[in-house]
């Protein structure tokens, strides 16, 4: 289980962003690849743990899980591979290479407006 590191870095990149701007964070929008893969669950409540008591309590955690993808070497395609396909959906050829995980990324970051009116 890596949720809660993942966590833990989440906040204070956002937290950092946060104090920067001068701005509370509303919503976090992150994407994972497919072998690098994130409990969305364990991650929201690692990420209430740690943002606790800061600028970042009560904000909104979003995960994207991006596919494995393959390019297919007899066509070039490249498509989203996983157990049950296994063909390039361009040639519906079997040869084709693994491409590398997506990245744990955070995407976007967003923060409430000075115009909200909050409180
Ligand atoms: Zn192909």
């Amino acid at each position: 289980m890596h949720e809660a590191t993942v966590a833990q870095s989440l906040m204070e990149v956002i937290l950092h962003e946060a104090q920067e701007r001068h701005a509370r964070p509303v919503r976090a929008k992150m994407s994972c690849g497919e072998l690098n893969k994130i409990n969305d669950e364990i991650l929201s409540f690692a990420f209430e743990a740690v943002a606790k008591d800061t600028l970042c309590e009560g904000m909104t955690l979003q995960i994207e899980h991006k596919p494995l993808q393959a390019i297919c070497k007899t066509c070039g395609n490249v498509f989203a591979v996983d157990i049950s396909n296994t063909q390039c959906l361009g040639c519906g050829g079997g040869d084709f290479e693994l491409l590398p995980d997506a990245p744990l990324v955070l995407d976007e970051i967003e923060f409430e407006r000075a115009d909200d009116g909050q409180g």
